[in-house]
Parts: C-alpha cells; sequence; structure tokens
C-alpha cells in the first residue's frame, strides 16, 4: 500500500536536517524511496562499520568523499521535496529480499537474513503484533473473552510495555505499583549523572520512539520523563494502582485462577483475581546492603546510590565510596569535583570503554529528521542496532583452541582486551602506580562493560583515594580498611547494588502444588525462555531469569521480545478457552541445560568472573545465553506443545500437540 506523506518546513528546513544525518541512513531512505539501484552501486558504497581503538561504539557514518556526500544530499534534497510538494508517493516498506540487501549494503558487510527479519519488526517495517492481533480480535468479536483479567506487578519499563499492549489488545488488566509513580529504575536511581549506557534511540521501546532524545546518551530525567509519558500516550493512567504492593501471589487451582493480594498506601488489603499475572518487577530494585560490622554506629548520612538523599550537600566533605560498579562510575566524577576527598574501596576494577557519542547532544537536523524524513528513524534505527549489538557477539564466545583462557575468551576478545589496558594507561596520566589495581582480571565482557565518563581521570585525581584492602569494619568516624588503617569521613555511599538473584522478592508466589517459587527456585530461578515456570500456570515474568543481556544491546528489546511471547500465550488462553496454560516440567529443564551449558561458554560464565549475575553455585542466572537476534527467534513463535493445558470446565491436563 502507498500513502501520500507531508513534509513539514520550508526548503531551508530541509537543507539543514540533511547535512546533521548521517549518510549510509540517508541513502536508504533514498534508495527505499526511489526503488532506485543506482543507490546500491559501488560509488556510494559506505566505508566499514568501525569501533575505535577499545570503544564499543562504533563510527558508522561512512566516510564519503565530499562529492559523493553532495550528490547523496541533493538526490535525497530532491526526492524529499517532491514528496513534502506532494508530486509523489510514499512506497510500502521493503521485502525481506530488498532489506536484505540494502541492509548489507549500507553496513558494508553481509547480514544474514535472520537477523534482517529481527530488524524488519524492531524499525516497525513489519507490525509484530498482527502474530496475535487478528486470532485476539476473532475471539474478542465472539465474545470469548469473557471476564479474563490480567495483573500486571510493577510499572517500570517492562510493565508500561506490558500494559501498553494489553490495553491495545482490550485485555483488562490492572498494574500494581509500589513507588509513588511509574518508570521503575529511572524513578528510584537519581545518583548525580545517572543515565542510561545503550543509545538511547535504541533504548526506547520499538513501538513508541522518541525522535526528540536530547543526547545520544540521555540522562535520568529525560529517561524519567519519557517513561511518564509513555503512561500518558500508551492511555494506562488509569489502570496503574500506585503506592500498592503485593504480598503475595497465589494460584487456585481449583479455579484456575490467581488470587493476589495487595496492600495499598494506607494499609488497606485487598484480594485481586485474575486469570493470568504478569510479573514486570525488574532485576534491579531492591538494593543490596552488604552486612559491614559497625554499619549501624557511623556518626554521618550513610545510603545506597539507588536511595540518594539529595539532602545531604556533599561540597567540602569527606566521602566514602563503596563498591565500583557502573553506578560508582556515574557518579564519582560528578561527587569528586565537589567533595573534599572521596576514598573509593573497590573490591574488583571493571573493564571501562571509551565512547565519543556519550555526551553528545543530538544534532537539531537530526532531530528533524528522526520527525519528518519518512523511514529515517527506521534506518536509524536498524543501522544502530547493527553496529552496537549484536557485532561483539562472537568476542564473547569462546573459542576452544584459544591458547590464553585465563584472560580471553578468543583472539578478538584478547585484542578488546589490550586496547582496553592501554586505554587505563593513557587515562591515568602521570598516575601510573595506580595501573595494577584499575586491571580487572577477567575477560572482557564478562561483566557488562562500563562507558567512560571520565572514571580513571577521576581516580587519578589528587582528592581520590583508590583503596583495594577491602572494607573491615564501619566505626563512627568512617571506615577501616582491611589492613586497618582508618579513613575519616563525613559521609558514607554504598554503590554495592542490587538483590539480583532473588527473582520476585520479597513477594510471596505460590504455584498449583502450595510451593513457592522461592523455595523451587533457592538461588537457582530458572524459567522457560525466562518467561514461564513449571507448576505455576498462567504466570508470565518479564526480565525473569536469564535475559539480562550484557554484551550490548537495549534489555528494552530483550522485554520486548518477551511480551509478544506472553500476547501469544494470552491470546491462545482467550481464542482456545485455555483456563491454564503451563510449562512442561522437562521442557523447562531441557531449556534450561541448555541455557547453562552455552553460559559456561561465554565471557559471564568464565571461572575468572565474580559477579552479581552468577549465584552461589557459580550458574549464570540473570544473563541471556543468547545473541539478541538468537533470542528473538527463541521467542518469536509460541509452539503450545511445550505446555500442559487445561480448558475451560474440563479439569483436564491435556498435551496440547
Ligand atoms: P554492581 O554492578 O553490582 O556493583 C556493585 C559494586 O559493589 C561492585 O563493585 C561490587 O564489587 C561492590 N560490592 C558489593 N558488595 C560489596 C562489599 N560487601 N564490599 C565491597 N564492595 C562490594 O551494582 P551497580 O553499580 O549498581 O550496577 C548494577 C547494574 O545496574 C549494572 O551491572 C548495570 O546492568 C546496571 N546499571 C546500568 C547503568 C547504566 O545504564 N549506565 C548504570 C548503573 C547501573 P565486585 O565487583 O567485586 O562484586
Amino acid at each position: 500500500m502507498t500513502r501520500a506523506v507531508r513534509i513539514p518546513g520550508k526548503d531551508e528546513d530541509l537543507r539543514a536536517a540533511l547535512e546533521d544525518v548521517n549518510l549510509p541512513n540517508l541513502l536508504m531512505v533514498l534508495t527505499q524511496l526511489t526503488n532506485e539501484d543506482r543507490w546500491l552501486s559501488p560509488r556510494f558504497a559506505p566505508e566499514p562499520i568501525v569501533a575505535p581503538e577499545g570503544s564499543m561504539f562504533p563510527d558508522d557514518s561512512g566516510g564519503y568523499a565530499d562529492a559523493v556526500a553532495t550528490e547523496i544530499r541533493e538526490a535525497a534534497f530532491g526526492v524529499l521535496k517532491e514528496l513534502r510538494d506532494g508530486q509523489r508517493q510514499l512506497p510500502p516498506p521493503p521485502t525481506l529480499d530488498r532489506f536484505t540487501e540494502m541492509m548489507s549494503f549500507s553496513v558494508a558487510e553481509p547480514v544474514a537474513r535472520e537477523y534482517a527479519a529481527m530488524l524488519l519488526e524492531e524499525t516497525g517495517f513489519i507490525d509484530r503484533d498482527e502474530q496475535w492481533r487478528s486470532d485476539l480480535n476473532r475471539a474478542q468479536q465472539l465474545s470469548e473473552q469473557g471476564d479474563f483479567r490480567v495483573i500486571v506487578i510493577g510499572a517500570g519499563m517492562s510493565g508500561l510495555g506490558m500494559a501498553a499492549k494489553l490495553k491495545e489488545a482490550r485485555i483488562p488488566f490492572t498494574v500494581i505499583e509500589k513507588n509513588d509513580a511509574v518508570g521503575g529504575t529511572w524513578y528510584e536511581n537519581s545518583y548525580p549523572d545517572c543515565g542510561v549506557d545503550t543509545p538511547n534511540h535504541f533504548y526506547s521501546f520499538s513501538f513508541e520512539r522518541n525522535p526528540d532524545w536530547s543526547g545520544y546518551f540521555s540522562k535520568r530525567d529525560e529517561l524519567y520523563a519519557y517513561f511518564e509519558r509513555c503512561a500518558d500516550d500508551f492511555d494506562v493512567r488509569q489502570h496503574i494502582r500506585l503506592e500498592t504492593e503485593v504480598l503475595f501471589a497465589r494460584y487456585d487451582d481449583g479455579r484456575k485462577l490467581w488470587d493476589v493480594r495487595i496492600r495499598d498506601r494506607d494499609g488497606a488489603e485487598e484480594t485481586l483475581t485474575a486469570n493470568a499475572v504478569v510479573s514486570a518487577v525488574g532485576q534491579l530494585n531492591r538494593p543490596f546492603i552488604p552486612e559491614i560490622e559497625g554499619m549501624g554506629s557511623f556518626a554521618g548520612p550513610l545510603f545506597h546510590s539507588a536511595r540518594w538523599e539529595h539532602e545531604h550537600d556533599l561540597d567540602g566533605k569527606r566521602v566514602a565510596v563503596i563498591g565500583t560498579g557502573a553506578s560508582a562510575v556515574q557518579f564519582l566524577p560528578k561527587t569528586a569535583v565537589r567533595a573534599a576527598k572521596v576514598t573509593v574501596f573497590q573490591r574488583s576494577p571493571h573493564w571501562v570503554s571509551p565512547s565519543r557519542d556519550y555526551y553528545r547532544p543530538v544534532e537539531e537536523g537530526l532531530k528533524w529528521a528522526l520527525n519528518h524524513i519518512p523511514y529515517y528513524a527506521e534506518w536509524h534505527r536498524a543501522r544502530m542496532i547493527w553496529g552496537f549489538a549484536d557485532r561483539t557477539w562472537p568476542a564473547v564466545n569462546a573459542d576452544p583452541s584459544w591458547p590464553h583462557p585465563e584472560r580471553a575468551m578468543n583472539e578478538a576478545s584478547d585484542q578488546m582486551r589490550a586496547a582496553l589496558t592501554e586505554y587505563i594507561r593513557s587515562e591515568l596520566g602521570e598516575r601510573q602506580d595506580l595501573f595494577e589495581k584499575c586491571l580487572p582480571d577477567f575477560p572482557v565482557w564478562g561483566k557488562r562493560l562500563i562507558v567512560d565518563n571520565g572514571w580513571y581521570r577521576t581516580i587519578a585525581r589528587d582528592n581520590v583515594e583508590l583503596v583495594t584492602d577491602g572494607v573491615d569494619r564501619i566505626v563512627p568516624e568512617g571506615v577501616i580498611s582491611g589492613d586497618g588503617a582508618l579513613h575519616e569521613v563525613d559521609v558514607i555511599i554504598l554503590a554495592t547494588g542490587f538483590k539480583t538473584n532473588l527473582f520476585l522478592w520479597p513477594m510471596e508466589v505460590v504455584g498449583r502444588s502450595g510451593a513457592t517459587l522461592a523455595e523451587r527456585w533457592g538461588d537457582y530461578p530458572r524459567a522457560y525462555k525466562g518467561i514461564t515456570v513449571p507448576d505455576f500456570p498462567n504466570l508470565f515474568c518479564l526480565y525473569g531469569p536469564n535475559t539480562n543481556i550484557v554484551h550490548g544491546g537495549s534489555v528494552i528489546y530483550q522485554v520486548e521480545c518477551q511480551i509478544h511471547y506472553v500476547m501469544q500465550c494470552l491470546t491462545a488462553m482467550i481464542a482456545g478457552g485455555i483456563a491454564a496454560l503451563e510449562v512442561r516440567e522437562a521442557v523447562n529443564d531441557g531449556y534450561n541445560d541448555r541455557v547453562q551449558a552455552i553460559s559456561e561458554k561465554l565471557a559471564w560464565g568464565h571461572p575468572g568472573v565474580q559477579s552479581w549475575y552468577k549465584n552461589s553455585q557459580g550458574r549464570v542466572v540473570n544473563n541471556s545465553p543468547f545473541s539478541l537476534q538468537q533470542y528473538w527467534e527463541v521467542t518469536h513463535d509460541l509452539d503450545l506443545n511445550d505446555y500442559l493445558v487445561e480448558t475451560d470446565n474440563t479439569g483436564d491436563r491435556a498435551s496440547a500437540g
């Protein structure tokens, strides 16, 4: 289908925008709008995408000679002017073959068809919801939905995304949120310089793009505002109960329903009933407070990075920071320029990567293009995903013939290690005495690479001390390190991360047999595709076990894959009269055996890595063992044969096959 389009503004606006845009993206827009193959000829072939030494953020600008760049801009100007003036029609989205060809040309390397298929959905060129929409619509027209209801727990990113789809699908639902606002992580974390480390045009819902991000990596206030806006744009606010906590959720095998006990802001308790429950509680929302002797005796303020106490002025203060993960790396530089002294207690160093775009504002012309040039936003997203996400996947996989498995997974990972090691040296400048303390002893990508915002330069400052002797205890005046030295401080900030292995904690979730999820899982949580759990029919987890991404990518992408899968499950239930949908034990076991077998050969499963991704037995329980594209495949199609189903009123625990 073709349709007319109007591009607003004057010629000058269009010309100005074309100066700021990425040329390979523009070339693809031009190719799509004209359907002329000449734009895919060698004259217009871009340079391959390259990541500057040691950086995971690539340069995809194409490297065109001035004459070719001008030719592309002039041609695009002409075509877009015609579109604006109504002399052209907008062509339909590309076919899979054409898109694969165009993607491969624009990134100067072969793009697999399967990858292109995923990108077609991520860009919205193909509407992935069509997979469930028509079946659901048909059932709803036949009034088969009955009083089917869903309860979503959490109104952060995952809960809002789920709510958006439930609303669109006209499935009644309620979202229960413990905070007094939506936004989850981006509401709770407000420490200085808090922001995203995934390019923002990817870190946003595929179905709710934001063409107006102010930066390539925006900061907390803008991210929080985005999710607030999502709640309005999705028109879901009236379904969200804020300041209400779920105490327990219990599956009633007789009624095939979930009873969800909640407590509101006034302490009043109530039991809600639903056919399905979706947990959208996140992995990083319950701060981990280590048990350090004497913590209660400290005379000054002591708080966790995710519960930043802004009322304490840090100007001229002596501050202790315990922990050196992504949160500490983000807030330390801004803290060190204000404090009299900062003492950083580091248990183990992380790998930190440079990024040229970290503080780069988005050019006005690019915002204009994202808003107004047809298909520009789609190509921008597709090529950004290609450049940022799975290109690092080969480097995280163990090469069995690689001779130095103690330090790297393979040659590519070793090259990255060498480049990042050099980066540490260059950033430390005259403070090379700190080099050994800053050098991690595990392979790159063993933990998520942290984007640098001046970490080493801050560590090298005169008013910063890096302590690596451990924390022995806390006394009223400060912190005693492992070597017995007293570090006198006025404020202690715990940047010690989150309770990550206790999924869904502290809620009590009781399954069909009466056992709780906590009893079933212990500290080895496992779910089928990270989503469904045997003995817990009609329970769906978003951002559940083994779904976090380390090698590069957006957790919103992962969650959208899960929401897509959940929508298929709900559609199957509504359209098929299924009262209970429970993943088979053997299917779940087989899947998780595979997850563990793959994880052992990935950088984050490396025996030298101690992290929040692993449980007490060293199993990786948080991270996905799949590339983004692989996980898209894993979650793309519901196979009811994986499930035991009970249809309405029969009580049958039948195989679906
Ligand atoms: P984290 O990565 O878990 O780091 C916690 C830090 O505290 C680590 O350095 C850890 O040391 C240390 N620690 C824990 N217990 C300790 C103890 N008893 N004594 C001394 N040190 C202790 O937590 P985070 O920095 O809050 O980040 C959590 C996750 O949130 C990240 O991995 C990332 O996925 C996400 N995040 C993302 C961004 C972003 O997008 N830019 C920003 C912040 C957080 P060890 O390393 O030795 O365990």
